[in-house]
């Protein structure tokens, strides 16, 4: 039987990851991987990002200021991102929010660019992606100062308790599961798949970084997604099928995709 799976977060583009990106993406389509969300890291590869997004079918854009370079990020970096935003390619504003436990930038100052990429996101009704590390209070704070505004945002790689999932089920976030879902020291964040509304969870690869258990130790890549796709098939008692279509659906319901605009059209024509 044919899937057809969703990565909600992979970065093709970051650095020199991936040099054999057109490989890459073949693999990901033999595995049934139809689509990936292909996410900046900053204002820098924004516009490479969006590149892959158009010359590659099933490839989709997101651009912001990830957290970690918060500290480095202008009121010009805000402007380029007025343009970027703008093409038809870009689907969300991300991966922005908070990290505390690398510490990369300093607290006020992620919060700072935060909140004024929330902001953006709102005034031009896109989307967001959230990155939160050792810092989901405060994460949750702010979004809460925009509850009602957001127009919808995916908690990328999540790996907090049943109550913080709660919290942001509650904001109307979606959750996506990386594959630290199959590592043998996760269970507790597998008690959270377990429980977790089956039409708000997505699964990512966050590649290259956290290959599944299977490849760990390894560059991860978009195809890989299927290994946490199985384990929460496992954890729910669902076969791979079933996870494969409601984790696809629930993708292009948090980015407001249509399935004829992001399969190429022989994809389409042979699901
Ligand atoms: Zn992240
Ligand atoms: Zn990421």
């Amino acid at each position: 039987m044919s899937i057809r799976l969703a990565d909600s977060h992979a970065h093709l583009d970051l650095e020199d990851h991936f040099p054999d990106q057109a490989a890459v993406l073949r693999r990901a389509r033999e595995a049934g991987v139809l689509l990936v969300i292909n996410v900046a890291t900053g204002l820098a590869d924004a516009p490479q990002v969006i590149e892959t997004a158009r010359t590659s079918p099933g490839v989709v854009a997101i651009v912001g200021g990830h957290p970690h370079g918060a500290g480095a990020m202008t009121e010009a970096d805000l402007a380029a991102l007025d343009s970027l935003a703008a093409d038809p390619k870009v689907v969300a504003i991300g991966e922005i929010g908070l990290d505390f436990y690398r510490r990369r930038s300093p607290e006020d100052i992620q919060q700072y660019w935060f909140r004024r990429q929330l902001e953006f996101a709102v005034a031009h009704k896109k989307v967001v992606v959230i990155h939160t590390r050792e810092a989901t209070s405060v994460t949750l704070s702010i979004l809460r100062e925009y509850r009602g505004r957001i127009i919808g945002g995916v908690m990328h790689c999540f790996d907090g308790s049943l109550t913080e999932a709660q919290a942001f089920l509650d904001l109307g976030f979606y959750l996506s599961f990386s594959g630290t879902l199959t590592y043998p020291k996760a269970g507790g964040l597998r008690q959270v798949a377990a429980k977790a509304p089956l039409d708000r969870i997505l699964v990512e690869t966050d590649c290259p970084y956290l290959p599944p258990q299977p490849w760990r130790g390894k560059r991860n890549e978009p195809a890989y997604v299927v290994a946490t796709a199985r384990q929460l098939a496992a954890i729910r008692g669902l076969t791979l099928e079933e996870v494969a279509a409601r984790t696809w659906a629930n993708t292009l319901a948090a980015f407001g995709l249509e399935e004829a605009t992001v399969l190429a059209p022989d994809q389409a024509a042979n699901p």
